[in-house]
């Protein structure tokens, strides 16, 4: 080897490596452009990088291109989730399993613009140790997910003691420390967006419009986005519980002055009270915020379940990189 070839090697074991990892469920068409993507971005810097596919159980091709891949690039690699576990889920595996000095998040299908990759790394470079995208906007999405997904941050910010951004998106540059810290997080119901919002360390915002995804559809359904809602809000705040409380605190004053007009009207007056009407309203009533009541408390007595049961979170399946 002379003396300048060596030199240059020297130099690629001394650049940091910079990990990406990506989500994929069902993306076959997405992976390739993806790919060549964040090649083309990656490249000029002064960085190595690697790229972590989490197969999150996909039933398309998305294995058997990401098995391509690997051979085709050493710097990707695949991990394949035994099944589908949910994008969070996968994404903490991503995240499990990245060893660079930075570990930058994205989606799958382009929506997260691989050209703003060099900016993330810029700020990071400056001192940030998350650096956090925010969508402004996404292009062609639907009025309801747009309105339900305001709805939610605004309701989240109201009723919990974290403050997210509206429009926080999993695209997102973290230093190694604050992954390492992230990793320490026990919950298996991760709400990453308020982990990391909760987190500390230097954060720093930058802002995009996303455009609508490649190839494809959304994987989330509104029953899916709802269960993710929910997480995050139990996840984060006790309110609910309380509201159950206050509320059953409230009807018992209010009862406890029917009792006495109750009892006022037997024993004062000679009135005979028929009141059917308000016995069975007052029943319903009871019986329905009971019911509430119990319903929240047992939302998070089956958290506490799935959390003390201690189940590995997921498992894999294979790990795909050159052989
Ligand atoms: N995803 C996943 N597991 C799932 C659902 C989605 O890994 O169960 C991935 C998906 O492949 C994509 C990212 O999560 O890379 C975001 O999903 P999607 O684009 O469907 O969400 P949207 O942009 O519509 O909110
Ligand atoms: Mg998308």
């Amino acid at each position: 080897m002379n003396g300048e070839k060596r030199d240059d090697c020297m130099e690629q074991m001394e650049q940091k490596l910079i990990s990406i990892a990506v989500p994929v469920y069902n993306e076959q068409d997405n992976i390739d452009v993806l790919h060549q993507e964040i090649v083309r971005y990656m490249e000029p810097l002064p960085y190595r990088f690697e790229l972590i596919f989490v197969d999150d159980g996909s039933r398309d091709a998305t294995p058997l291109v990401l098995d391509r891949l690997t051979q085709q690039d050493a710097r990707v690699r695949a991990l394949i989730l035994a099944r589908n576990y949910g994008f969070q889920t996968a994404l903490t595996c991503g995240m499990e399993n990245a060893d660079g000095a930075a570990v930058i998040t994205m989606d799958g299908d382009l929506q997260h613009p691989p050209s703003l990759l060099p900016e993330l790394i810029r700020r990071w470079e400056a001192g940030a140790e998350v650096v956090q995208t925010i969508r402004k906007d996404t292009e062609g999405a639907s009025l309801l997910k747009k309105w339900t997904s305001r709805f939610f941050y605004k309701m989240i910010n109201v009723i919990s003691k974290i403050h997210i951004t509206e429009g926080g998106s999993d695209f997102r540059l973290l230093d190694r420390k604050v992954v390492l810290s992230f990793r320490r997080f026990g919950e298996r119901a991760k709400f990453i967006r308020g982990i990391i919002s909760s987190i500390g360390y230097r954060q720093e915002f930058v802002y995009f419009v996303a455009p609508p995804r490649m190839a494809g559809v959304s994987k989330f359904s509104l029953g899916k986005m709802l269960h993710f809602a929910l997480d995050g809000i139990t996840a984060y705040s006790k309110l609910p519980l309380r509201i159950a409380f206050y509320m059953g605190l409230l009807l018992g004053l209010g009862s406890f002055f029917l009792l006495g007009h109750v009892l006022f009207i037997k024993f004062f007056t000679e009135e005979a009270v028929p009141g059917w009407a308000t016995t069975s309203a007052s029943v319903f009533l009871l019986g329905g915020l009971q019911l509430v009541g119990l319903g929240i408390v047992g939302e998070y007595v089956g958290r506490i379940f799935e959390e003390v049961k201690g189940r590995p979170l997921y498992l894999v399946r294979d790990e795909l990189r050159k052989k």
